[in-house]
């Protein structure tokens, strides 16, 4: 029964990720999220209903407008794929329960800001309002192990990042930071933290890579949202127990 329910959940995702590409590059150019629809970005060419399937139009249509033959941005179907299979693995995780909101809704707001990050270098401050009121309701209900943990972390995220901000004048954006208060509120204090640790240590990595490869090019700024992302999504499910496991180490 599990899997069904799984498959639901992913094709939901595929449906909803498509939709997080749309919030994603409009908000932040201040455009209507539902008016016009769906058109080809080059020639406005308006999508027929075979062109929305998330995922498969991409590939039926070969990464190309059928109308001017543009090529399409694999970021759409990457983050389509990447929500069903983020929705059907939370379902995995917590089966139905009010956590399972919370993740949910936390996955859109990553999948979202990751879009307009990678974009524009923008995380949009309506999204993070809209999804910080979302999670203040949820973590009422839903309360952390302290329930003031939200707080605590919210406020912790958000005032580490501040601070990194002043040391490296720049190196960090404003959306970060608040990006880091609302991850903080759902997540709780040590969760923040792990994130922000593992979402630099994702950072250097790719900058390391970069230089490698010789594609490194100094004062060019990165998009630090997709690694606050992948770090924040891993923290959710594992930070707990990556951090007892290091405490261990020690004891
Ligand atoms: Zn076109």
């Amino acid at each position: 029964m599990i899997e069904i329910y799984c498959v639901l959940f992913f094709i939901c995702g595929l449906i909803f990720g498509s939709f997080f590409n749309v919030v994603g590059l409009r908000v932040p150019k201040k455009q209507s999220i539902s008016y016009p629809g769906s058109h080809c970005p080059n020639c406005q060419h308006d999508l027929a209903w075979f062109e929305l399937i998330p995922v498969f139009s991409y590939l039926f249509l070969r990464g190309k407008c059928r109308s001017c033959h543009t090529k399409i941005s694999p970021l759409y179907p990457i983050m389509e794929a990447i929500t069903g299979l983020l929705f059907a693995f939370t379902f995995y995780k917590l089966g139905f329960s009010i956590e399972l909101i919370a993740s949910l809704f936390f996955i859109s707001l990553l999948v979202i800001i990751t879009v307009s990050d990678i974009a524009y270098m923008i995380i949009p401050d309506k999204v993070l309002l809209i999804f910080l009121i979302i999670f203040i309701i949820i973590r009422y209900f839903q309360p952390l192990y302290p329930w003031w943990d939200s707080i605590v972390g919210g406020i912790i995220g958000f005032s580490v990042l501040y601070i990194i901000a002043l040391i490296s004048r720049g190196g960090m954006g404003g959306g970060d930071i608040k990006l880091f208060f609302v991850i903080g509120v759902i997540l709780g204090t040590k969760p923040v933290l792990f994130t922000l640790f593992f979402a630099s240590f994702l950072g250097a990595i790719y900058g390391i890579g970069l230089k490698l490869l010789g594609k490194f090019r100094k004062g060019t700024p990165i998009p630090f949202g997709p690694f606050i992302s992948i770090s924040a999504v891993v923290s959710y499910f594992y930070a707990h127990i990556i951090i007892d496991w290091y405490l261990n180490l020690f004891i």
